[in-house]
């Protein structure tokens, strides 16, 4: 099967608590602030699933969604560290603009059910930025700094982007306050729009789509049995059909952030 990302395993292991101490951090309330990476994205060798799995009708069925528990409280605003695109990927307007629909398509709810892309979660693209993600080569949440920053750097183990979240609370009902996406940086990993005779190469929208995802607060779907969500942990290479939300996507979304 085709791996996006290492799973419900992972998962759990990221919610074991990396708790910081919140001391340093003017205007936030006392108490501990806990970290926890929530997007390993492993590609793995084709192994001849369609790469149309998520056409394969289920996408409008399928009403499965996991919540991760913390959610934000306020706008969710974001940044890009241009000069850590890389250079394969050419334009970095087009990078940006290929960041920010994925955010938007969350942020909105946009979907490929006809359902009312109202959800109006509430976040902005806030320009560039010098702060790289806090995520670190081998996948772990490093140190917050304040900003909410995607950047592209060296992941290993063939991971192919990283999401970090950092909040206040317990993880049920939790605040969140940071979020960083550290997106790897080898080259050819991604594309913008597909290449022809496409192989092994993942659509960088639709990965960063299931990214801010997890960056808003969903959890994983399994592959196996929903394959054609944008929260499935396992992403067939060379498709853009997770470029929107599922119709399991989306109602969990909704049922955190209702509608405005
Ligand atoms: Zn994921």
């Amino acid at each position: 099967m085709p791996k996006i990302d290492s799973g419900l395993g992972a998962v759990l292991r990221g919610l074991l608590p990396l708790v910081l101490c919140a001391a340093g951090l003017a205007g936030e309330p006392t108490g501990l602030m806990h970290t926890a990476r929530f997007a390993v994205v492993i590609p793995g060798p084709p192994t001849g699933q369609p790469a149309e799995a998520a056409m394969d009708g289920g996408r409008c069925a399928d009403p499965a969604g996991t919540w991760l528990g913390m959610r934000w409280r306020s706008e969710l605003k974001w940044r890009v560290n241009e000069k850590t695109v890389p250079a394969y990927l050419g334009d970095r307007t087009a990078v940006v603009n290929s960041l920010r629909s994925a955010a938007y398509t969350v942020d909105t709810g946009r979907n490929d059910c006809g359902l009312p892309a109202d959800l109006g979660i509430s976040e902005s693209y806030a320009g560039k930025t010098d702060h790289i993600a806090g995520v670190t080569p081998t996948g772990g949440c490093g140190e917050r700094d304040g900003t909410n920053a995607v950047s592209f750097g060296p992941l290993n183990q063939g991971l192919l982007a990283v999401t970090c979240i950092w909040w206040y609370g317990g993880k049920d009902n939790g605040r969140s306050v940071e979020t960083d996406i550290l997106i790897d940086d080898t080259e050819g990993l991604f594309f913008l729009s597909t290449p022809p005779a496409c192989t092994n190469r993942w659509d960088l929208e639709g990965t960063i789509t299931h990214e801010f995802g997890h960056a808003f607060g969903l959890g994983h779907v399994a592959y196996a049995q929903h394959s054609a969500l944008t929260m499935t942990d396992g992403l067939p290479d060379c498709s853009t059909a997770y470029r929107g939300l599922g119709l399991g996507d989306y109602l969990a979304l909704k049922q955190q952030y209702g509608t405005n």
